[in-house]
């Protein structure tokens, strides 16, 4: 089930070092098949994503380093957010949908970017320690993470640039497989938008590391990789779709990828 390299750190986690400080941790037995990223630093980590909390991420994450952690999320949707609770630092991309989520200093996502609803989940309340706005960069010694607004897939959508180590942790922005377009807050205007600000920073040669993945050529399971000309297909090919003036509920990207979509996601189109 596991790509070489990839190793099980339990029977539920699964758990790849994609680059120095770099560690992917995998739910592979979750049917979405999440990616959540630990990055370490010399002061302190960051969990990007925290799963769908089915199994407790933070008994991996103390495994793997005794460094002080903040949980940060790429989104509200179930599956990146599920075992927030379980940190104590949480720190969050300050964007206006995010900060109406918070009453009384407790923050419970809105139904419509947590979506957990469709898996019988429910939100558990949590106290944000730090807003940070979109650009920030996150010193966690000798590295240092920059906040991106990636919307496309959410509105809430944020993504982390390591521009030393030409690393971009691109969440549900865009992953070998099908793209979910077809969802409430999915929008092909955003999307492209997003792939023209990322090509200008990204390199042939930046490693880009996606949420979820199909399985590679063997049927194995790694932590899902892309390359800039991925985003490249991506914007060339809704430039295509824009073109087109159709509205299909599939549209291909290239041999990695597809697009999902619904009428919604082409509403900003429509606007214009
Ligand atoms: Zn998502």
């Amino acid at each position: 089930m596991l790509a070489p390299g990839v190793r099980w750190f339990d029977d539920w986690f699964a758990v790849e070092d994609v680059a120095p400080g770099v560690i992917a941790i995998g739910e592979p037995r979750f049917h979405q098949i999440n990616w959540n990223y630990l990055i370490l630093g010399s002061r302190r980590a960051l969990l990007f994503d925290t799963g769908p909390g089915v199994r407790d991420i933070s008994i991996a994450v103390r495994a793997l380093t005794t460094l002080p952690v903040t949980a940060l999320s790429s989104h509200m949707h179930f599956d990146h957010t599920g075992g927030l609770a379980k940190f104590r630092n949480i720190a969050m991309a300050d964007l206006p949908e995010l900060r109406a989520c918070e009453q009384g200093g407790w923050f419970c996502a809105a139904d419509e970017l947590y979506r957990g609803f469709r898996e019988g989940m429910v939100w558990t309340p949590v106290k944000v320690n730090q807003w940070l706005p979109i650009g920030s960069r996150i010193d966690l010694g000798g590295r240092v993470m920059e906040l991106l607004h990636t919307p496309g897939h959410s509105t809430d959508s944020v993504s982390l640039w390591d521009a030393e180590a030409n690393l971009l942790l691109a969440a549900d922005y865009i992953y070998p497989g099908s793209l979910y377009a077809q969802i409430p807050g999915a929008d092909l205007d955003a999307y492209h938008d997003t792939a023209e600000r990322l090509l200008p920073m990204l390199r042939e040669d930046t490693a880009i590391y996606c949420a979820h993945g199909d399985p590679d050529d063997h049927n194995t399971r790694r932590a899902p990789r892309l390359s800039r000309r991925d985003v490249s297909d991506l914007a060339s090919s809704l430039t295509r779709l824009r073109a087109s003036n159709d509205r299909p509920t599939t549209w291909p990207v290239n041999e990695r990828m597809s697009l999902l979509l619904w009428d919604a996601a082409f509403a900003s189109w429509q606007r214009q």
